[in-house]
This record gives C-alpha cells, structure tokens and sequence, in this order.
C-alpha cells in the first residue's frame, strides 16, 4: 500500500515574510493582509508527543497528540492515528477539517 502525504497549504506574508498556519485573515505577526497561500510537502518533525491514558467521553481512547514542525519552521499540534512517535520521527501531516492528521512509524535507527 502506497500512502504518499498530501501537501499542506501554509500562509505567506508579503510585507514580513512570515509564514503561519491558519492561512485564513491578516499575518500573524504584523496584521498585514498581504498574505499568499502555498503548498508545502505534508510531512512533519515530531518535536514532542504525549498519550493521554483517560480521555474526555467519546474521544479515542488512547488519545494521542504531537507537536510536529513543517516546512518552513511552521508548528502543528496534531492527533496521532498511529502509535505513538518519538521526538525526530518524521510523520505525515494531513489537515481533517478543523484538526491536522498525524501518521508514522518509528525512524529505522
Ligand atoms: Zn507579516
């Protein structure tokens, strides 16, 4: 099974430079509205992720979260769909709606 990542669309800042997620209304950083979307490759370095053993009702249980960097320096808190993954693991990032995906397995070390 082949499971390519999909590209994820950041946000560019004409007037600073910066780039940000959401992509929707004025840059984070300077208020400009001069801002331009852009397609980045959908895969992530995990910077930190944690499971948590007793989730709200109705969440999966267990309920994992990452906090993985992007392109371009850009951070995501995603949900994991996979088990979880250490600290420079890289993983796919896909946006579901409201929430971003995250799926990997360990780096071969
Ligand atoms: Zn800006």
């Amino acid at each position: 099974m082949t499971d390519e990542p999909a590209a994820l669309t950041l946000g560019r800042c004409d007037a600073c430079n910066a780039r940000f997620l959401p992509t929707d209304g004025p840059c984070p950083r300077c208020a400009s509205v001069r801002t331009q979307p852009y397609s980045v490759p959908g895969l992530g370095t995990v910077l930190a992720a944690t499971e948590l053993a007793n989730p709200p009702p109705r969440w999966p249980n267990p309920h994992r979260l990452a906090l993985v960097e992007v392109a371009d320096g850009v951070r995501i808190l995603g949900i994991v769909d996979s088990p979880l993954p250490a600290a420079g693991d890289v993983v796919s990032v896909r946006r579901d709606g409201e929430v971003y995906r995250l799926r990997g397995e360990p780096t071969p070390s």
